[in-house]
């Protein structure tokens, strides 16, 4: 079995070998949502000047989507950030995440089909990053303790290869990074999405039983009827209450207020009422159940 890097210790590196003075390096970095994007924020914004890419065409429906863009704008607008940031929105043409997830529709979270949609946004961030002089780019994806930081950092280091563009490698769940961001999301208030963006991932959500978003070339199939639970997806996901101020569901998922949020990067941080009990050590130090 190969070795697994510390993706982390690799960003420590390159941190500490960065000029101390003039004009900060510009860093292009993709965000995947505004919970995400806080601890990163907070803690790249020393270093680099930032712009923040919101590039999620895998994100659906159109309303959800919307919302957790303007939120990630708020974020930036309300977050005190040591150098500048600004946010930069990306194409949001559905029919580019569906052309990519064809023939993975029925992948677990966490397997080929994220993959794949991992590698559709870091080509998208590192082909503008290269076009518009970036000196590096990087993306908030890796705080999700659902998201493969391996993985991750190897499709980066790929596409950088293939753009010609530095890769910032990061694990940023890494020092307390995924409790953080949960810290500032109910400080600012954030909306924490109950999946993490993509049709096949709130059909899981809702046990396979979430047809009204399906993409058009999928109506005419059967859903599998296969309630496939976050933890039998390999997943890692791992439920735990949390307490989570959100009023009326602004989701347009029908989800209702306080029934499902996800914390940064999509972990499922909502009181469950399916009765299956959070085991995670990161959630039960950072969140509190519900009053
Ligand atoms: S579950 Fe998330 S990462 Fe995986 S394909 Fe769907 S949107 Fe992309």
């Amino acid at each position: 079995m190969p070795n697994r890097v510390n993706y982390q210790k690799a960003l420590d590196g390159i941190l500490d070998a960065l000029p101390q003075d003039g004009e900060p390096p510009r860093l292009f970095l993709h965000a995947c949502c505004a919970p995400c994007s806080s601890y990163v924020l907070e803690y790249l914004s020393r270093y680099f000047s930032i712009t923040l890419f919101y590039y999620n065409p895998n994100i659906s429906p159109a309303p959800e989507y919307e919302h957790r863009v303007e939120e990630a704008r708020r974020l930036v607008r309300e977050m005190p950030l040591v150098h500048p940031v600004t946010v930069e929105e990306g194409r949001y043409d559905p029919q580019e995440f569906f052309a990519i997830a064809r023939g993975l529709e029925d992948a677990p979270e966490g397997g080929e089909r994220c993959f794949a949609c991992y590698r559709l946004r870091l080509r998208e961030t590192a082909r503008i990053a290269k076009e518009r002089g970036f000196d590096w780019f990087c993306t908030t994806l890796s705080i999700s303790p659902l998201k493969n930081a391996q993985k991750l950092n190897e499709i980066g280091e790929e596409t950088a290869a293939e753009f010609g563009v530095r890769w910032l490698p990061s694990d940023f769940k890494k020092r307390e990074g995924f409790k953080r961001s949960i810290v500032l999301s109910e400080k600012y208030g954030l909306y924490r999405q109950d999946y993490c963006g993509c049709v096949y991932s709130r059909r899981e959500l809702r046990g396979g039983v979430d047809r009204k978003f399906r993409p058009p070339f999928q109506r005419a199939r059967r859903a599998s009827g296969t309630r496939i639970s976050a933890d039998r997806s390999g997943s890692g996901d791992r439920r735990v209450p949390v307490a989570h101020k959100q009023g009326a569901d602004r989701s347009g998922s029908g989800d209702p207020a306080g029934r499902g949020a996800r914390c940064a990067g999509g972990t499922r941080i909502s009181a469950d009422r399916a009765g299956r009990r959070d085991q995670s050590p990161d959630h039960s130090a950072a969140c509190k159940p519900f009053p």
